[in-house]
């Protein structure tokens, strides 16, 4: 089966169009959170997720947001004005969406979160000292995380005292054995310095993963932003993938 893995999609419809169409024929679509937040197209995106095949989708941190369940003055000022603006717009059937969404999913082989096995919705894995300390915290062979926005592989071996990092190469089909956290960069917002669209094709019976990334009218989703009267820097961050 092959497994589309997207994740921090952002409302960022455009980018979504397009990873679905450059990912073509796929089993499954297997999304790790934050559909919403930042973008201007929060309604559509869920609904366009909602029609793929073997769907599965995590809570993120901005769903959660999206529902009112964080505390907003903990955000900074475009941040709350962002979430405030998305809670306008937010429809019946995307709230239902987003309320029924779980914390964490196994599927097969692999365990589907946001931010890490240990900490769902909030913990940004970043370092290899987390990671190691991550691997406790989930059974399956691979966990697929979101929330950083970097694409990147966490590894440990049998016998390993820490685990290893490394970010896969573009456009490659990497061989995975266990164990592996893996984050597939994200769709609706890149912050790795290429503004590309990222996502990954999880093989589950070759055991392979897929790093891709593809461009999209970034433009589009600027003007639809302004349009909207969301933050500037939230627009501008877009094309340089910060
Ligand atoms: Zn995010």
């Amino acid at each position: 089966m092959r497994a589309l893995v997207i994740t921090d999609i952002h409302a960022n419809l455009v980018a979504l169009k397009k990873v679905l169409e450059d990912a073509a024929d796929v089993d499954a679509v297997w999304c790790l959170g934050d559909v919403v937040g930042y973008g201007p197209k929060p309604n559509e995106c869920i609904a366009l997720l909602k029609e793929q095949p073997n769907m599965l989708c995590v809570l993120g941190n901005h769903d959660a947001a999206a529902l009112n369940l964080l505390d907003l003055s903990t955000f900074n000022p475009e941040a709350r004005q962002s979430v405030e603006w998305m809670q306008t717009q937010l429809n019946a059937e995307s709230l239902e969406f987003l309320e029924n969404l779980p914390e964490m999913v196994d599927v097969g082989q692999a365990t589907l979160v946001h931010g890490s096995p240990r900490h769902p919705v909030f913990e940004y894995l970043l370092d290899t000292r987390a990671a190691t300390d991550n691997f406790n915290h989930f059974e399956t062979d691979y966990c697929f995380v979101g929330h950083t926005h970097l694409p990147v592989m966490f590894y440990i071996h049998e016998d390993d005292y820490m685990a290893g990092l490394t970010i896969p190469p573009v456009n490659m089909v990497t061989h995975l054995s266990p164990r592996a956290i893996i984050n597939p960069g994200s769709t609706g917002q890149p912050r790795d310095r290429d503004p590309r669209a990222s996502y990954a094709i999880f093989d589950t019976e070759a055991e392979t993963w897929e790093y891709r990334r593809v461009n999209y009218d970034i433009e589009t989703v600027q003007h639809m932003m302004e349009d909207a009267g969301l933050p500037e820097r939230h627009i501008l961050r877009l094309q340089g993938g910060w």
